[in-house]
């Protein structure tokens, strides 16, 4: 029995200082009310232990080890489970936050692109219109012989467009022109706008395709009211080009 306990004595005493120190270390984290059911557990092993008559500390002991162990076991897992769920929702929000990143990219590049399909838009001078008078159609009307722009049919007063986007470069009399505007295009050429009873722009302001400019007339060298209009590759008489070729080669149908 002395050779019995003496060697429980041996494995007791290590037991239970890392029992002890355990149960301290509950106790302590039952105040936080982390653990508070532990107490229970602990308590409830004593009557086995008491029944046995033999080495009750033992057997409380290792009955309460073995339940620190898996509670603090479970306890590990928790805590894991809920690092990795806390890992997961991040991210989750990071996906998240990425695809709204990438959705409002995606709205950004589709608005600029049909703005940049507007502002490439070209129109027909006088809405609705049609030529009255062709390209380079021989009159002794003009100076040159030849027409060097093409006439939309337009009563006076009717609104005249920008056929493109660009800059107003020139406006006021031009002669046989009547009032006229001269426009800077986008893409490096001129459009010029003639007979003019109104001018709605001045030089240096930038116009957007279909915007009004001004108003048809028979101001200068007409028989009656129409808009003259011309494509140029520069802002001078004489740089004339056919503007029907020109408006359909912008996508204008005419
Ligand atoms: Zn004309």
């Amino acid at each position: 029995m002395a050779f019995t306990c003496a060697t429980g004595k041996h494995r007791r005493p290590s037991r239970m200082q890392r029992t002890t120190a355990r149960a301290a270390g509950v106790a302590a984290l039952t105040t936080t009310g982390v653990i508070g059911t532990l107490a229970a557990p602990a308590l409830a092993a004593e009557p086995s232990a008491e029944q046995t008559g033999l080495t009750p500390v033992i057997t409380i002991g290792d009955t309460v080890a073995a339940q620190i162990d898996a509670q603090a076991a479970a306890q590990k897992q928790a805590a894991e489970e809920a690092a990795a769920r806390k890992q997961a929702e991040q991210a989750a929000r990071e996906r998240a936050a990425e695809a709204a990143k990438e959705a409002r990219e995606a709205k950004e590049r589709a608005a600029r692109e049909a703005e940049r399909k507007r502002l490439n838009t070209y129109v027909l001078p006088v809405t609705g219109s049609y030529v009255s008078t062709a390209y380079r159609a021989g009159s002794g009307l003009w100076s040159s012989g030849s027409h060097t722009g093409v006439d939309f049919h337009a009563a006076s007063g009717t609104t005249v467009h920008a056929v493109g986007t660009g800059t107003v470069v020139e406006t006021g009399w031009g002669g046989a022109y009547g009032n006229q505007i001269v426009i800077k295009m986008a893409d490096g050429t001129y459009t010029q706008y003639g007979h003019l009873s109104s001018i709605g722009v001045s030089v240096g302001q930038k116009v957007t395709p279909g915007q009004r400019i001004g108003l048809s007339g028979a101001t200068g060298n007409v028989t009656g009211p129409h808009l003259h209009f011309e494509a140029r590759t520069t802002p001078e008489y004489g740089s004339d080009i056919d503007p029907v070729a020109y408006l359909r080669s912008h996508g204008v149908r005419l």
